[in-house]
């Protein structure tokens, strides 16, 4: 009787910490075109009146209209309360 039994590897090999896989609508001409209007006509952070230099779904990719400007810092604190909520 062959002894040959699998033997199970423990999990070595390390897995990078790459960010979320990007959204591939964020590279959609249609995508940039709406970020830099949005950008040029609300250049202002929508929480705390910095300059925006990033463009949030308010509601998800569905309306292109639900955007806001924010800037780098409050967007990534958006996007870390969104992570949470499994969003
Ligand atoms: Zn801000």
């Amino acid at each position: 009787m062959p002894n040959k039994i699998p033997t199970l590897q423990p999990a070595t090999k390390s897995i990078p910490n790459l960010p979320r896989q990007r959204n591939p609508y964020y590279d959609t001409a249609r995508w940039k075109r709406l970020r830099r209007w949005q950008l040029s006509h609300y250049p202002v952070c929508n929480r705390c009146g910095r300059p925006a230099t990033e463009v949030h779904h308010i509601n998800g990719l569905t309306d292109s209209r639900n955007l806001e400007s924010l800037c780098k810092s409050c967007h990534s604190k958006q996007t870390r309360k969104e992570n949470k909520n499994g969003v």
